[in-house]
């Protein structure tokens, strides 16, 4: 039984942030030949496209609080400037709106992260996604559904990385990161020097706002009231739902890749 590598076209992998998807997601990609396909880089390559236009003004100038909505995409571009010189106006426009909303420090709503989700995952000619951060609510769920149906593909299974709520907020409330080279430490299981530099540059490490505790709270509370619904939603679709342990009382490369795969031998 299990999962034959060369048939799988997407795999999706959820958890809370914090329980250690990543290194189960490289294992996935690894054997199965997929690639990694991830809200934050996905918002990372949006942002980027209307940075790239260097506009200064106010962002909120396009946004109609009375009636909730963004001003016309072509008002936008407009406002924008020769549109003519990107090769992505349509990226640019999302970008934009996107940016509004991190930076208002709003939820994006679900309509601008799933337009930014479907062009990327319709626009890659790979075997098929890892998916990492998405979906994140039911309307999200719903949007992948249909992508998939309308690209002929499937979704094979879910892996669920399960942790503790309180064990992740110690966990992740102990790491820090160096902001020159980006190494990640943590100071009880990978501590950094003993005047808290970066072993690797020497830099003082840090602790990014994201791994606050009333941050990672918050992301808990997102996870317990719309991703577990929409778990819930995947499985009534009769997709195969497996499960792995998020912390693991050894830690290796090959006790990860096992822990993983037995756990799909079960489907
Ligand atoms: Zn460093």
């Amino acid at each position: 039984m299990g999962l034959e590598a060369g048939k799988i076209s997407n795999l999706l992998v959820m958890g809370k942030s914090g329980a250690g998807k990543q290194p189960r997601i490289d294992v996935l990609v690894r054997e199965f030949d997929l690639d990694q396909l991830s809200t934050g880089d996905l918002f990372r390559t949006y942002l980027k496209k209307f940075e790239e236009v260097d506009f200064e003004g106010d962002l909120s100038s396009f946004y109609d609080e009375e009636t909730d909505s963004f001003v016309s995409d072509e008002e936008i571009l407009w406002s924008l400037g020769p549109v003519a010189k990107w090769d992505d106006p349509q990226g640019v426009v999302l970008g934009l709106k996107a940016k509004y909303f991190v930076e208002s420090g709003k939820f994006v709503p679900d309509s601008i992260t799933n337009e930014m989700f479907g062009t990327v995952f319709k626009s890659k000619e790979c075997r098929g996604w890892v998916l990492d951060g998405y979906p994140r609510t039911v309307a999200q769920t719903e949007n992948l559904l249909n992508l998939v149906v309308e690209s002929g593909s499937n979704i094979d299974a879910v892996l669920i990385v399960e942790g503790d709520d309180d064990e992740i907020v110690a966990r992740t409330t102990g790491r820090r990161i160096c902001p020159n080279c980006k190494k990640v430490y943590h100071i009880e299981f990978k501590p950094p020097s003993k005047e808290g530099n970066c072993t690797h540059c020497g830099t003082p490490v840090i602790r990014r706002s994201d791994d606050s505790e009333e941050k990672i709270r918050s992301r808990l509370e997102e996870f317990h009231t719309k991703t577990e619904l929409s778990i819930k939603f995947l499985e009534h679709q009769g997709i195969p739902i497996v499960k792995v342990p998020g912390n693991l009382s050894e830690y290796s490369r090959e006790i990860v890749r096992k822990s993983v795969m037995d756990a799909f031998d079960a489907i």
